[in-house]
């Protein structure tokens, strides 16, 4: 079996983003970029899987400018057997990337498609959703755990009351939480090793794919800066203030 592991190169979480000065977007011109971390832990869940005698091959995929070859070798360095990248320079947003997905499972026919549960830029989460939309397969989403066996899988999800298992049959999508796993740290030798591992590179009209977007931005702002506290020298001021200034007791 094969499972297809979708991974987006963004900007890395511990950068604080800046907004571009016409509020277009994000700058992301010379900020570190970095896999998305749910993608990481999709990874790493598709190489355990692997490793297990689950999968006998995993392929990460990521869709984006010529750039995206770096995540994607961490991708193989992390374990992927091979890549493949859907090089575009245009916006991609989740409709088109489902889209170009969707051309690649029936491609590569995987019995398993992890992705991140969102990505960390725009916290769309979409692209799983629409994924399994497309391809007509059963989704499920938000993943704390994954066994598979027969043909199925057995997904556990936190959900507010506690945990909920759900049971998809074989190929289907799924999507990881935070808590799935802690993926490995990437090793030296792993890294080389990733140099020579296949990377082919598809454009999107080759999957008949029009990747236009369909959603406007319609503008970027800052969050509103805070302002600074004020030191209060007991409790009776500091009820005294909440009472009289901030008006919320
Ligand atoms: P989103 O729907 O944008 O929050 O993204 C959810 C998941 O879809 C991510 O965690 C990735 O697994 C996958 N994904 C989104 N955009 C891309 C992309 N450009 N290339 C590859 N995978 C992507």
């Amino acid at each position: 079996m094969k499972i297809l592991v979708p991974v987006k190169r963004l900007l890395d979480y511990n950068v604080k983003p800046r907004v571009k000065s016409d509020g277009s977007g994000i700058d992301l011109a010379g900020a570190k970029m970095s896999m998305n971390p749910f993608d990481e832990i999709a990874v790493e869940e598709a190489v355990r899987l692997k490793e297990k005698g689950v999968a006998t091959e995993v392929i990460a995929v990521s869709c984006g400018p010529t750039a995206c070859q770096e995540t994607l070798r961490t991708a193989m360095a992390i374990g992927a057997d091979r890549a493949i990248l859907v090089e575009s320079a245009d916006e991609l947003q989740p409709l088109a990337v489902a889209k170009l997905l969707k051309a690649l499972v029936d491609k590569e026919q995987p019995g398993l498609v992890i992705l991140g549960k969102q990505a960390i830029d725009d916290d769309c989460n979409q692209t799983g959703q629409m994924l399994a939309a497309l391809a007509g397969l059963p989704q499920a989403t938000f993943a704390s755990k994954v066994e598979v066996a027969d043909g199925k899988a057995v997904i556990t999800r936190e959900v507010d009351g506690g945990l909920e298992r759900l049971e998809v049959k074989l190929p289907a999508i799924v999507t990881t939480d935070l808590r799935l796993n802690e993926p490995r740290y990437v090793t030296l030798p792993n890294i080389m090793k990733a140099k020579k591992k296949t990377l082919d590179i598809v454009k999107p009209a080759e999957l008949g794919v029009d990747v236009a977007p369909r959603i406007k931005t319609l503008k970027v702002v800052e969050p509103p800066k805070r302002g600074a506290g004020v030191k209060v020298p007991d409790v009776a001021t500091l009820v005294a203030k909440l009472k009289n200034e901030a008006k919320v007791i």
